[in-house]
């Protein structure tokens, strides 16, 4: 159960301590941010709302105890992640149970999330463990007008204190994706949890305390971000942001000081289906694609564009697989769940309503109840509709009939977002052509976009993001290069 057994020391009568110097904190502010419960819409946790001062605190706990991680030998970094890997898999329902309560997440996937994110861990150790070890050795006489008097040694050293900020979607993995490589890579980690998540998160950053990290290594700040989030991202001890959501990640971009960002941002997802698709590979990936976690995925289908002679037949095998989508609580493992928020569902109704009035074609009838949307997919969308550009994050999928692949690729390319696509058709010539001219960050051909598995590369381009991550480009982002250069005294020197 959450914030009982192994997690009792995390929460002081109903409030969630905050995370600082190895202990469970409770801010001196006495103010408390509460989260409310996606499918009630009552409040279900509250969580400390830190002060600056805390924030300034823990940012000298963390500089100082970075300072002698860093000289902490790189294999037993590794076991402390590895050990935090475990703890974080042994505990999984209880986390799951916080995922389900405060966004909404079928009961399965809430647990799915939690042993990924444990493996994520584990890879990152053997990961980092690979390539921190490596270096590189250069030697001058190979650059023009030089003598081989200089040999130069470069690896990779830490960027110092690391902030992390991920969304309420994934609030468990997309944090671990932060928290692991910067630790691995012998930075400290300041994490602040989306206020829908940040129980989740608290649990999560519980585990690595059990695991026995130092002191100050990682700690977690909560409280609104609208509040807290522009001290924290335009603090001075700040080396390094990595985020994880929507538009906020725009602004903190501008205002940020020069150090390096990651920035996971919004997608619009275009899946192109050519008339010689697979429709029923095709149909399933779509609603897959589309509707899992009632469309929450940054890597979501969000718009269908289909050849006009197939999209009368793709449209009727989706709807098909649409009804035999179940809709209701988290709890009984709905395939359709509650949006996060009420605002949430107001703009997807306002997406919905704009595409009605213009005169798309909707299959399903439209239904709300409070935060729970029923599915639907709006068909003979138009480029005037803003549902054909606005990434909705709701269970609403809109479907726009093309005649000719320039006419999908240049949809695809003239969005905002440049996050993945994907490409149905059975001509692998087609298929990679395709997949060169859509401007995203990754192309799936024959399958809905996905970010896993978590080692690969991802990114987005455009106003989807800054920079790469998976494993590895995230362990090479939170570093920087160090050389040493050893300079040999001339020819006449006397060796002997
Ligand atoms: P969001 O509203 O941008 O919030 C993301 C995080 O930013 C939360 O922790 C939030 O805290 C914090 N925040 C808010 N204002 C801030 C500020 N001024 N300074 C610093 N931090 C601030 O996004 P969301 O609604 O949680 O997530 C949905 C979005 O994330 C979608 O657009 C989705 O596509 C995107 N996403 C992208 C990826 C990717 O890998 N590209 C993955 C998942 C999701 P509070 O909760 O306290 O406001």
């Amino acid at each position: 159960m959450a914030g009982k057994g192994v997690f009792k020391d995390m929460i002081d009568g109903e409030v969630y301590k905050y995370y600082a110097d190895g202990e469970w904190k409770r801010s001196a502010s006495g103010g408390t941010v509460s989260i409310l419960n996606p499918s009630t819409r009552k409040p279900q946790y509250k969580v400390q709302a830190c002060t600056q001062d805390e924030v300034n605190k823990i940012f000298d706990s963390a500089k100082a105890a970075q300072k002698l991680w860093a000289k902490t030998p790189l294999w037993k970094r590794a076991e402390a992640l590895h050990r935090a890997a475990a703890i974080l898999k042994e505990n999984k329902v209880a986390i799951a149970e916080a995922l389900v309560k405060e966004v909404a997440k079928p009961q399965k996937d809430a647990v799915t999330e939690v042993v990924r994110s444990g493996d994520l861990i584990s890879y990152t150790a053997e990961e980092g463990i690979r390539i921190l070890s490596e270096g590189k050795f250069l030697v001058s006489d190979s650059f023009p007008g030089n003598d081989r008097n200089k040999l130069c040694m470069s690896s990779k050293i830490p960027l110092g204190v690391v902030l992390a900020i991920p969304p309420f979607n994934y609030p468990v993995n997309l944090a671990v994706s932060k928290i692991g490589p910067a630790l691995i890579a012998g930075n400290a980690l300041v994490l602040k949890p989306p206020t829908q998540g940040a129980v989740s998160c608290l649990h999560m950053v519980h585990c690595f305390h059990l695991a026995g990290f130092p002191k100050g290594l990682i700690s977690a700040v909560t409280g609104k971000g609208s509040e807290i989030g522009d001290f924290l991202t335009m603090h001075p001890m700040v080396n390094c942001i990595s985020f994880t959501g929507g538009d906020t990640g725009i602004a903190i971009a501008r205002k940020a000081s020069m150090i390096p960002l990651q920035m996971e941002l919004g997608g619009k997802d275009a899946c192109i289906v050519l008339e010689d698709a697979d429709l029923d590979l095709a149909a399933s990936n779509i609603v897959k694609g589309g509707y899992s976690y009632s469309g929450q995925r940054c890597t979501a289908v969000k718009v269908v564009l289909a050849f006009e002679s197939i999209a009368d037949m793709l449209v009727a095998k989706v709807n098909a697989k649409i009804a035999k989508l179940t809709v209701g609580p988290p709890e009984e493992d709905s395939d359709i769940t509650p949006v996060v928020s009420e605002s949430s569902a107001n703009f997807i109704e306002g997406l919905v309503k704009d595409a009605r009035e213009k005169g798309a074609k909707f299959h399903q009838e439209w239904k709300r109840d409070g935060n729970l949307i029923w599915p639907v997919l709006i068909d003979h969308v138009r480029p005037d509709m803003r549902i054909a550009w606005e990434e909705p994050f709701g269970p609403v999928l809109p479907v726009i009939r093309i005649k000719t692949v320039e006419e999908g690729i240049h949809h695809c390319n003239a969005n905002n977002f440049g996050l993945q696509g994907c490409v149905f058709t059975k001509d692998i010539n087609k298929a990679i052509m395709i997949a060169d001219a859509m401007e995203t960050g990754t192309v799936q051909i024959n399958s809905a976009p996905a970010r896993g598995p978590d080692h690969f590369p991802f990114q987005g381009i455009r106003d989807s993001g800054i920079g790469s991550q998976g494993i590895t480009n995230s362990i090479n982002m939170m570093t920087k290069i160090k050389s040493t250069v050893i300079n040999l005294p001339g020819a006449s020197y006397q060796m002997g």
